[in-house]
């Protein structure tokens, strides 16, 4: 646990189920307060909201499409009118879908690039924004992938996404770092997480992914969470540009293990 990060205001995009649940639960144990962002009305993030409330923290969501810069507007504005500040971005929602690149419409392109990186450049962008006026020296987190470095057939929209949201982190980190805003990225491996819940379900396809990572297992959602209470804490203060890899050592060729090759 972090002590700075108590009542610390927290927004977090897609963040009903999976990493962005196990992420807005963590900032619930922290004591922080956390703003969810959902997309879909199924009820799912009044459970969330619960279960912040219960560990100590403080919660409120609100609905919204990331890849719509009204909808961006209106969820940062949310956050500032109900808990008064915003100190932590976290860019979470993302989507996938598989294709082979010969068949992939224009529309399906522009559908995952828009949510997963125009979505994240404008929450990052109004976020920086509103911690410039306020002179607060604020954190972003954006969520990539071992796709921003591991090429993915079948997935080359998903893949040139991550990629540039590297970059993207990258850069505005090398930009505001002179105002004090920290600006990282996580990119997580293999995650049981409802993404990948048609994988997982067929112990075949879930043993070949198991086979790419070194260290043997799926990762938990609460591993990612944990990545992200750190690059928001005081504990990581000078810290910033990083991509993290959580992947269970995912990216270090596991077909070299035990001296093949
Ligand atoms: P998930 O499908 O469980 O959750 C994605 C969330 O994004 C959902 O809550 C969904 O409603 C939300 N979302 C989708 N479109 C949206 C939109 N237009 N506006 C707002 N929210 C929207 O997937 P997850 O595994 O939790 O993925 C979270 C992030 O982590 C994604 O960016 C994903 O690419 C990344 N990631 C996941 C894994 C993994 O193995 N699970 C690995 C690497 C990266």
């Amino acid at each position: 646990m972090y002590e700075d990060l108590e009542k610390k205001v927290v927004v977090i995009t897609g963040a009903a189920k999976g990493l962005g649940k196990a992420m807005a639960e963590r900032f619930g144990k922290e004591k922080a307060h956390v703003v969810l962002n959902y997309h879909t009305e199924n009820g799912d993030h009044k459970e969330v909201i619960k279960t912040i409330e219960a560990a100590g923290g403080k919660a409120a969501a609100i609905q919204g499409d990331v890849s719509k810069e009204a909808d961006v507007k209106k969820l940062l504005s949310f956050a500032v009118d109900t808990f008064g500040t915003i100190d932590i971005m976290i860019n979470n929602a993302g989507i996938e879908n598989e294709v082979p690149s010969e068949k992939l419409t224009l529309e399906d392109w522009q559908k995952v690039i828009d949510v997963n990186l125009t979505g994240m450049f404008l929450a990052s962008r109004e976020a920086i924004s509103y911690m410039l006026d306020h002179g607060i020296k604020g954190n972003i987190i954006n969520m990539s992938s071992v796709h921003d470095r591991i090429p993915w057939p079948h997935f080359v929209h998903y893949a040139a996404s991550k990629g540039g949201v590297k970059m993207m982190t990258e850069t505005l980190a090398l930009e505001y770092a002179p105002k004090g805003i920290r600006i990282n990225n996580i990119s997580p491996g293999a995650i049981d997480t409802p993404i990948n819940g048609e994988k997982f379900n067929d112990p075949k396809a879930k043993q070949e992914v198991i086979n790419l990572i070194p260290m043997g297992y799926i990762g938990k959602p609460e591993q990612i969470a944990a990545c992200a209470a750190w690059l928001a804490s005081a504990e990581s203060s000078y810290v910033t540009g990083l991509t993290l890899y959580a992947d269970g050592r995912m990216t270090k060729y596991p077909g070299f293990q035990a001296g093949k090759g």
